[in-house]
Parts: C-alpha cells; structure tokens; sequence
C-alpha cells in the first residue's frame, strides 16, 4: 500500500473512522518524496535505531524501517493505533510505542529499544510542540542527530547566526548541543490537510559542547538574559537579568571585548562564553 497515495489514504482513514485532530498537529504527508527523502536524510541505516515522533498512518516509519535495524514510533493518538498495526504488519523491526514523546523514559526507551545500536531521531514534528521536544531531545544527549521537518520559521531560527533577525536564545540553544543545517523545504500541498505554513526539514548534528565554555548554567542565563529584552542594548537586557549595577557589567561588556552599545542578538557563542566568564569572576 502506498501511505502517500491520497486516493489509498481517504478509504482507510474512513474505514477506521479517523478524523484529523488539529490540537494534534495533524497534517499527514500524501507526497512519497518527502518521506523518503527524510528517511535518507536522516542517517537510519544498518547500525541504526531511530525513534520516530508521530507516525501518523507509518510513511515515514515505513521508509525508516527499511533502512535503520530498529525503529520505534511514539504515537499519541490511539484512534491511529490500529491503523499503524495494518500499515507496519509487514516491518517487524518497526515497534509502535503509545504515548506522549514529552513524558517518556527516553534513556529507557533507547536502552531497551536499541541495544548496541546507534540512536538516530527522525520525524515530521507535530508543529505545537516543536521547540519543548527539539529541547528534550538535545538535552537528552541521547541522539547523534536528529532530523525533523518542521515549520520553516523555525528552521531558520535554529540555524541562524548573530545578528540575522532570526537569532535568538533557541538558535544558540540548538547551536550549543548541534551541528545545525536546513536541507529542504516541504510546500503545503504536500499534506493533508494542508498547513497554513511551509515546512522545513532540519538536521541537527550532536557535537560535543564547545570547550571554551566553561559554566553552562551561566552561560545559558546571560544568553536569555540578552534576549530577554531584544530591543534594548545588551547592557540593558543584562541589568534586568543580573542584580548588578550597570557599571559593573558595563565594564564585563568592555572586558569581554565587545562594543559598549552591543545588542544581544549580535553575539556569537564564543561572544557568549566570554561575557559569561566576565561575570563568572564576579561572583
Ligand atoms: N508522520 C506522519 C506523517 O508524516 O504523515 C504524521 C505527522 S503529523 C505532523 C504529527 C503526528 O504526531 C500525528 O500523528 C500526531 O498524532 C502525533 N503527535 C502529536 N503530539 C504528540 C506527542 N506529544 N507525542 C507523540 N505523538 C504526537
């Protein structure tokens, strides 16, 4: 059965009596393109365990089974469950785990699901809860990459650079735990129901953190401290983030290097982690 195939997909949607929920984030691929060129994207080969986020009605699980040695599908809605148990009946490597991705063991989910193999994520994101699961997942540590399609806004977040309109505190966040790269964008047409908004497809690289970061929990508090407020200077932002006065951290800004009317968004990692020893040394 073709799971992109609109014309195979309506039949058995009805026969199951499915409706698409939008709080779900539901908007299922009908272009066997996307799939495939996801999956490949992705990694998943022999060696590979991925686990998948929302598979829907399985065009992406299919193509991730036929690659990857183990793949494990967390699926939210039940009202998808006995159709997924139809589509994957023919991939015994593919296991569907009922549940929400947000409150799941994931250590225990990798170590029991795949043992002595390399742990991939692969998924098309339910749009709601993008950044709390691309956050769970980079944290984790649990992942060497981690490919998602997602709405193209956001892909261009997480990977821009300082002073593009589309850095932010979530760019460095990712850029932090990943290598980060956008590899291709997916129109709406190329699901049902059409979303409002193009898709994107990311791939985010696990790296080991960047060594000249010394104080991660500082490091990530100047960050959303000079993102806090945007339109200001950074001395600014850090003064409604820090109980220092503004002398104090105007001379960190000039120690650090940087300009004395810097905004926030203008850093850079490294930027970031010398601010960050500046006022690791006043404490
Ligand atoms: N993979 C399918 C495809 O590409 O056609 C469906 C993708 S659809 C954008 C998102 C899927 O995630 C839906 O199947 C939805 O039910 C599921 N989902 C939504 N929230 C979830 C959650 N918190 N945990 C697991 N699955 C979730």
């Amino acid at each position: 059965m073709d799971l992109c195939d609109i014309n195979q997909i309506r039949p058995l949607l009805e026969r199951h009596g499915f409706h698409f929920s939008k709080a779900l984030g539901q908007n299922f691929l009908i272009e066997s393109w996307v799939p495939r060129d996801i999956a490949e994207s992705s990694g998943a080969g022999p060696g590979t365990g991925v686990l998948e986020i929302g598979p829907g009605i399985g065009p992406l699980t299919v193509q991730l089974a036929q690659r990857a040695d183990r793949v494990a599908a967390v699926e939210l809605d039940k009202a998808l469950l006995p159709i997924l148990a139809e589509t994957l009946a023919d991939h015994p490597n593919a296991t569907v785990i009922p549940g929400d991705v947000m409150k799941l063991d994931l250590a225990a989910l990798v170590k029991e699901q795949f043992p002595g193999l390399k742990a991939l994520v692969c998924a098309n994101l339910p749009y709601n809860i993008t950044t709390p699961v691309l956050t769970l997942l980079l944290e984790s540590g649990l992942f060497s990459a981690v490919t998602v399609m997602i709405q193209k806004e956001v892909a261009q977040r997480i990977c821009a650079g300082p002073g593009s309109k589309d850095y932010g505190a979530f760019s460095v966040l990712c850029q932090y735990y990943a290598s980060c790269e956008l590899l291709f964008e997916v129109p709406r047409e190329c699901f049902l129901p059409a979303p409002k908004v193009t898709s994107a497809v990311v791939r985010l690289k696990a790296c080991p953190p960047p060594d000249y970061i010394h104080d991660k929990t500082l490091f990530f508090r100047v960050v959303r401290g000079a993102f806090g407020l945007r339109r200001k200077t950074l001395l600014n932002a850090l003064a409604n983030a820090f109980p220092y006065s503004k002398e104090t951290l105007a001379g960190c800004i000039a120690a650090a290097g940087l300009p004395a009317d810097i905004r926030g968004e203008r850093l850079g990692l490294k930027e970031f982690a010398t601010l960050s020893d500046q006022l690791a040394a006043l404490a």
